[in-house]
């Protein structure tokens, strides 16, 4: 049994050697607890926040303790009525082989599933992230222009889709001309503008020329300096991560601009809004489900799945996706189905 711990805290970018694989024995189930073998295991950019003590919405993972993340498991054993051998299981057990679990936050999927690693993707938290904070927070009207950035990725290319299905003009924002080529011709958005391109801001303003009535924020920095000045009034921008930042040590250099920003907002009626997927809509995701699951079987939206092969691989993967190597939804396969 291999388990991967947070070694220590990283500063900036993490490193190999914050994490350390180690290897026990499988543990046995006791009475109404069942082990599990993972199968899948999602790699989110939450886990970086994790991995930093900062104050932040949960607990940070404690230095020696295994690396938390949701998965897709089967039951090897059952000592609990609920589940049988064979199931597989949706939970939250980390980055480790094997975990042992009471039922607690389990959700049965049953013995027979098609692609279950979806439910860490487009059916699972990051697509429900992306219904609800675009539906709900982004509010799209027909005949608006939205803009996300992270375009191919797990959360944006939900957003952007569905928002097309809105009646929305879409445009995304992702790194390098494949990814952009995938978001317009996979993905059917309107346009798509690379954000490492010299000239971004220029192409971006060329690609909105009605301007920007929702801006849906994944990733913050320079794509939401070249997104202020395109903001129409009463735009709405639903805060759902702000990567960019999430391995810096301070705050950029450089003068205030909070001023210029309560400005813009004041000026132009702008509202924004960070939403917590769980904490603020957990008892939608029933609904969300029914909605998305007809979605992707009508081909209505489609995704991608990044998956990488072997446990030993997950902290190099999630240093890959701050830096912007995955190519849409990032899993490892920690066992074959
Ligand atoms: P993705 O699958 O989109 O992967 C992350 C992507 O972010 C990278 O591939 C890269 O895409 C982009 N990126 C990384 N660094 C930068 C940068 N400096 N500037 C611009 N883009 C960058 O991840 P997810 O879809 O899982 O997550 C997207 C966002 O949603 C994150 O901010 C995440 O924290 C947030 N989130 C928030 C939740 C909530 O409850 N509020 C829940 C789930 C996710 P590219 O190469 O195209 O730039």
């Amino acid at each position: 049994n291999r388990r991967i711990l947070l070694a220590s805290r990283p500063h900036g970018e993490p490193t190999a050697d914050n994490f350390r694989l180690e290897t026990t024995d499988i543990p046995q189930p006791a009475t109404g607890q069942v082990l599990l073998r993972t199968v899948y295991l999602s790699l989110d950019p939450y886990m970086r926040g994790r991995m930093s003590d900062a104050p932040s919405y949960a607990p940070p993972v404690e230095i020696g303790q295994v690396m938390v993340g949701g998965t897709v498991s089967r039951v090897v054993t059952s000592q609990h009525p609920d589940f049988k051998p064979g199931d597989w299981v949706l939970g939250y057990d980390g980055w480790q082989d094997y975990a042992l679990s009471d039922g607690n936050g389990l959700h049965n999927l049953g013995a027979q599933q098609t692609q279950p690693s979806r439910l860490l993707g487009v059916l699972g938290m990051p697509g429900f992230t992306a219904y609800m904070g675009l539906l709900d927070i982004g509010r799209p009207q027909p005949g608006e222009t939205l803009v996300v950035a992270a375009a191919s990725g797990a959360v944006g290319s939900v957003v952007g889709q569905v928002a097309r299905l809105k009646g929305c003009r879409v445009v995304g924002v992702a790194g390098g001309a494949e990814k952009c080529r995938y978001v317009v011709e996979e993905l059917g958005f309107d346009a798509c503008v690379d954000h490492r391109a010299a000239d971004f801001a220029e192409q971006l303003a060329a690609a909105c020329p009605q301007g920007i009535d929702i801006y849906y924020e994944n990733v913050g920095g320079a794509v939401f300096d070249a997104v202020m000045p395109l903001l129409n009034a009463r735009a709405r921008i639903p805060v759902c991560g702000i990567i960019a930042h999430y391995n810096a040590t301070g705050l950029p250099d450089g003068p205030d601009r909070l001023p210029m920003l309560q400005g813009l907002i004041l000026r132009k009626r702008i509202r924004m809004q960070g939403f917590i997927i769980f904490d603020d809509y957990g008892s939608e995701y029933g609904d969300f489900l029914q909605q998305m699951g007809e979605w992707v079987g009508q081909g209505k939206i489609k995704f991608r799945e990044d998956m990488v092969d072997g446990l030993e691989n997950a902290p190099q993967a999630l240093i890959g996706l701050l830096q912007g190597k995955n190519f849409g939804k990032l899993v490892i396969r920690v066992a074959d189905e």
